[in-house]
């Protein structure tokens, strides 16, 4: 699980600790109309072999996190201060040149658009060949084998022979299986995957989880899995952390997350959408109003323009002016009581949700 077990600062010799460990990240943007305060203060771990979900709406901040722990943030425009430790090694100071080393070998990330990550020019096999040889030193043999042998691996069928077709010969399913191809060649201790399935269609989209599944277990990798879609969370991840405006409002395992929800954004995330298992008739509620602009976000608990449970708080205006603060494991940041969130979910929340 998603667990803080280690004091900021003291970084794990490589192989012991959790595989990867953000502590009190901020990130901010340059823009015209100001600074864009995109991640502000997140800390969470992930353990070898486990799958995190990572939830929330645009803007929540998921994608920006995931895009600084690969380094692919623009230093002109960005400030990013806080720990980012993988197997040990900081991130956030690491030369670019590190940075190129760490990606593709130790972590690989998959796209919801496979297209923006195969070029059209080159053929898939190449494209899966290259970084091999690139992190391996492996001969143009070896790793085209290899690339055959990933294709294989991912479901393509008559690998040897699709190995040298270009993209856009492939269908869109074959596409995402290709680049997940791509981003295990290396065998990567964490692999991201930010909404890998949003463009295909459900029988695809199981495909491709059930796949991912598997390669994890044959890999070993952990994986942050970014996603708005709660079933999908709900069949892949081990833990969730639930991000709201830049920050984490809610963590546990996926069982405590989606069985006992304690944070009124994630109810109204579970109250807002369909589920296979829920009555067809149910009426779904959207959560009222919209994310909040993170050049100048609310004072307080940010949710509390949308927060309808606020006046349940002791303590006149406090989820105004006070930010709830997320605690270690099992934790939600918000100012009601725990046993006012098990109450309000029992008797309110979960009937509603059939
Ligand atoms: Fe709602 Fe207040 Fe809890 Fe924020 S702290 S989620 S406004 S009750």
């Amino acid at each position: 699980m998603t667990t803080l077990t280690k004091e900021a600062g003291a970084p794990n010799p490589a192989g012991t600790g959790p595989l990867l460990s953000v502590r009190d990240l901020h990130v901010s943007f340059k823009t015209e109309d100001g600074v864009v305060q995109a991640v502000d203060g997140l800390s969470f771990d992930l353990e070898r072999g486990r799958t995190l979900g990572i939830v929330g709406e645009s803007g929540s901040g998921k994608s920006v996190t995931n895009l600084t722990i690969l380094g692919l943030h623009n230093p002109m425009f960005s400030t990013v201060e806080g720990e980012i430790l993988l197997d040990g090694q900081e991130l956030i100071t690491a030369r670019e040149s590190e940075m190129e080393k760490l990606r593709g070998n130790k972590v690989a990330m998959i796209f919801q658009d496979p297209l923006t990550a195969l070029s059209p020019y080159y053929t898939v096999g190449r494209q899966i060949a290259e970084p091999y040889m690139k992190h391996t030193g492996a001969a143009k043999k070896v790793a085209w084998a290899r690339a055959v042998d990933m294709l294989g691996k991912v479901g393509i069928p008559n690998p040897r022979e699709r190995a040298g077709d270009y993209p856009h010969q492939f269908s869109g399913g074959m596409r995402q299986r290709a680049m997940i191809a791509m981003a295990l060649v290396c065998d990567p201790d964490l692999l991201i995957a930010d909404e890998p399935t949003t463009a295909l269609d459900v029988t695809v989209q199981a495909q491709i989880l059930d796949l991912l599944k598997d390669l994890q277990q044959e890999f070993g990798s952990g994986i942050v899995f970014i996603t708005h879609d709660l079933g999908v969370i709900a069949d892949m991840a081990d833990d969730i952390m639930v991000m709201y405006a830049g920050g984490a409002v809610e963590r546990g395992t996926t069982d405590q997350v989606l069985r006992a929800p304690q944070h009124p954004y994630t109810w109204g995330l579970l109250n807002s959408m369909p589920r296979l298992d829920s009555d067809p008739h149910a009426q779904l509620s959207p959560i009222p109003g919209s994310p909040p602009s993170l050049l100048n976000p609310p004072s307080g608990c940010r949710f509390h323009p949308r927060c309808t449970f606020q006046d349940r708080v002791a303590g006149a205006g406090r989820c105004v002016n006070e930010r709830p603060l997320l605690g270690p494991d099992r934790a939600s940041a918000c100012h009601l009581t725990a046993d006012q969130k098990r109450t309000i979910f029992v008797e309110e929340i979960k009937p509603r949700l059939g």
